[in-house]
């Protein structure tokens, strides 16, 4: 079971080209699609959730034509859209129940089997009966699965799911989507480094509409060794730096400004080789895309 993205095209009537030839092969487990804001990701998403049209390229998911059957794909298909929106005065339970009568589950028995059965995977059972408005933000989202699993999806489509999740529910999630994940192709877009590293076997990053990079998180970071070096450096070396050296990071570490620079040999005397991490390697690929 596979989903394949065949130079995937997209343009807004505004004139943004919003994907430019994506091609990608996305197997069962999850994937992780990374990117900064207004990379394309979400554009990606709804064009392979078949909730807006492509302008070129060929989309198949188990062999089907999504562009050409898109309602065969929403069989399929389950979506947690970046904006989940849930009516805040209705238990969780009764909001589960009415959405599984809209997918089209008519039989009662086996509707409450269901709704139980994923308010429980979810950890929500304890929480049924408890309103959708007063739920936190972890809550909520371990809700927007519950509600993209009624149907037995085979594809799983998340959209920026932990953005706003504390450590505590983002640990929680992630758990969960391992759960989920096998047997089921997962695609979870994010811009959070961490997610991806943590949780997915294959990885893309995505910059200006563009896949820029793409592979296993661990063999890309491999790929990298011997060619990060870590600095700490004053406001004024770090300017000095601009233009000379490629630097793909710069972060403060306990109140010091540490940098990481790619390069292909040690840079000068100050600088010492570091381990790269897929932060690394996420900075680097958006450098080396914008790079003329
Ligand atoms: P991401 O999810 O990676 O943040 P998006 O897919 O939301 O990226 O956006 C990609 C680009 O397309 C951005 O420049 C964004 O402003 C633009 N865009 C997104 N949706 C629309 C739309 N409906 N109409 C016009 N432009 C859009």
């Amino acid at each position: 079971m596979e989903l394949i993205l065949d130079r995937v095209s997209k343009r807004y009537p505004n004139g943004v080209q919003a994907l430019q030839e994506v091609s990608l092969t996305i197997s069962t487990g999850m994937f992780g699609l990374l990117g900064p804001n207004g990379a394309g990701k979400s554009s990606l998403m709804r064009s392979i959730a078949t909730l807006q049209h492509i302008d070129a390229g060929a989309i198949t998911f188990d062999g089907v034509d999504v562009v050409r059957e898109p309602e065969k794909l929403r069989e399929r298909l389950g979506y947690l859209p970046q904006e989940f929106g849930v009516y805040p005065k209705v238990s969780a339970h009764d909001m589960l129940d009415h959405l599984a009568q809209l997918k089209g589950l008519s039989n009662r028995a086996h509707r409450r089997d269901v709704v139980e059965s994923l308010l429980k995977k979810t950890n929500l059972w304890q929480h049924a009966s408890r309103r959708l408005g007063g739920f936190s933000g972890g809550m909520k989202q371990r809700f927007g699965i519950a509600q993209a699993l009624l149907g037995n999806p085979r594809l799983l489509i998340v959209d920026e799911p932990t953005a706003g999740l504390d450590p505590e529910e983002r640990a929680r999630f992630h758990h969960l989507l391992t759960e989920i994940s096998s047997g089921v192709v997962v695609l979870l877009s994010t811009h959070i480094v961490s997610d991806v590293a943590e949780l997915c076997q294959q990885m893309a990053i995505l910059a200006q509409g563009r896949v820029v990079l793409q592979g296993n998180p661990l063999e890309v970071t491999d790929a990298l060794e011997g060619r990060v070096w870590k600095r700490f450096v004053t406001p004024d070396e770090l300017a000095a730096m601009q233009g000379r050296l490629t630097i793909i990071a710069s972060r403060s570490v306990a109140g010091r400004r540490l940098v990481h620079v790619y390069a292909t040999e040690r840079p000068d005397a100050d600088f010492e080789p570091v381990a790269p991490d897929l932060e690394d390697v996420y900075f680097h690929a958006l450098h080396a895309a914008k790079a003329p």
